[in-house]
């Protein structure tokens, strides 16, 4: 069963401050979260967790995991600037397609150029002088398979350089006087499996030999990017982060340490294994409908988490008003007028009356900041759950105004 992390109690409290729907974030799951991804990679005394800002480009959540040691990952400008002015001293730049501008910015900031293309090193020489310190994002093309289940298709994803490309670029900017030099690559999306970075990492970690061999290059850090999953359906069983630290740890013995390369720091830029479960998207039933189906509306949409509306994603949904309702198999939908703005389809739910509060789970990630403003439907408010119990505004709501502010002054 899925849990929420608040009771209806607390939350009834909350919904007399804040109107749903609204995203709301636990403290608590966060820090222990950090704390449990920073001792599974304590073996490793570079280890370094860059968090992916757009998962969850909230300060107030940026700057818990900058208590707990994190960094931060970046992709953009404005990610940048929300980093640089949150006091970020430890920021990655994964950008790809990237304009000059931005490249200036992350040189001016001190963060870490992650490139994506081999063609971009040219570019960069041109826009900026090379800074000391750079990355290059490797993709092995072909197909990458864990087992059975997991399987996803770097031949097809536009990011990263092929090994060739690695090498040549590797070998120019060792010429050219970068002297640290680090590997990226992220080859599978929402992992839920403990064998997704130690395989990943055996990959990245005989490259590394290979590339001490072939080129006389040493590199200083291995990136092993996001990818870890979380278990959004009842069934799947979350990943233990200390197992999989403990299953890098022993390639990382087996293939670095063995060839004299126990200098490399390894990093992460999780954002969903972060993040997802510890936010919940609360919203309250409007209306019922029945037609060919039944119908729950509630007061969230596709805007405010389009997970399912995009990818057909499932989220669990907790009816924390009436969970011994007798069950029911309902769609629960938003208000957009698109038939995709559908939370759950045919998902059989304890009965949802008018004003019961859902739980919509896992939204933590990838939830708020990937909504928008479709029909005029605004983006929520997000509420941190504090260590202490207490509930906290950490971004309001979107208002009519806010809508308005980007057209108002000119002529009609
Ligand atoms: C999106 C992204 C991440 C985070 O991915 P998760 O699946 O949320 O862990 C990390 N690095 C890069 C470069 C990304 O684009």
């Amino acid at each position: 069963m899925k849990e929420p992390f608040i009771s209806l109690e607390t939350l009834e409290d909350i919904c007399q401050d804040y109107p749903t729907p609204f995203h709301l974030y636990d403290e608590k799951g966060i820090r222990e979260k950090a704390r449990a991804l920073n001792k599974a990679f304590s073996w490793n005394p570079g280890f370094k967790e860059y968090f992916a800002v757009k998962a969850t480009p909230t300060p107030a959540i940026l700057k818990i995991l900058q208590e707990e040691n994190c960094g931060v990952d970046c992709a953009t400008e404005v990610e940048l600037m929300m980093s640089k002015e949150l006091g970020f001293k430890d920021i990655m730049f994964s950008s790809n397609n990237t304009p000059a501008h931005e490249y200036q910015y992350a040189k001016s900031i001190g963060a870490t150029i992650n490139l994506d293309a081999y063609e971009q090193i040219t570019f960069l020489e041109e826009v900026i002088d090379l800074p000391d310190r750079l990355s290059l994002r490797y993709n092995p093309g072909g197909v990458f398979a864990l087992g059975t289940e997991i399987m996803d298709h770097p031949q097809d994803s536009k990011f990263g350089m092929t090994k060739a490309q690695l090498y040549r670029g590797l070998s120019e900017l060792k010429e050219k006087g970068v002297s640290s030099l680090g590997i990226h690559s992220f080859l599978a999306s929402n992992t839920v499996t403990n064998d997704y970075y130690p395989e990943l990492a055996k990959e990245l970690f005989q490259l590394a030999v290979d590339i001490k061999n072939d080129l006389g290059i040493s590199l200083d850090f291995i990136n092993l990017s996001g990818g870890i999953g979380v278990n959004y359906r009842p069934e799947e069983v979350a990943n233990d982060i200390a197992i999989i630290g403990q299953g890098v740890k022993k390639v990382y013995d087996a293939i670095l340490a063995e060839n004299g390369l126990d200098h490399i720091a390894l990093y992460t830029e999780l954002g969903r294994f972060m993040l997802a479960p510890h936010g919940h998207l609360i919203t309250k039933v409007l209306h019922r409908k029945e037609t060919y189906k039944k119908y729950v509306g509630v007061d969230a949409s596709a805007v405010n988490l389009l997970r399912p509306a995009m990818y057909g994603s499932y989220h669990h949904i907790t009816n924390l008003s009436n969970p011994e309702g007798s069950i029911e198999v309902v769609d629960v939908v938003g208000s957009l007028c698109e038939n995709n703005d559908k939370f759950a389809k045919d998902r059989s739910l304890p009965q949802a009356r008018p004003n019961d509060l859902l739980v919509i789970h896992d939204t933590g990630a990838h939830g708020f900041s990937m909504g928008y403003q479709y029909n005029g439907r605004l983006r929520s408010a997000e509420i941190l759950l504090q260590e202490n119990g207490q509930a906290r505004l950490i971004r309001r709501a979107e208002v009519a105004e806010d809508y308005f502010a980007t057209i108002r002054g000119y002529d009609f």
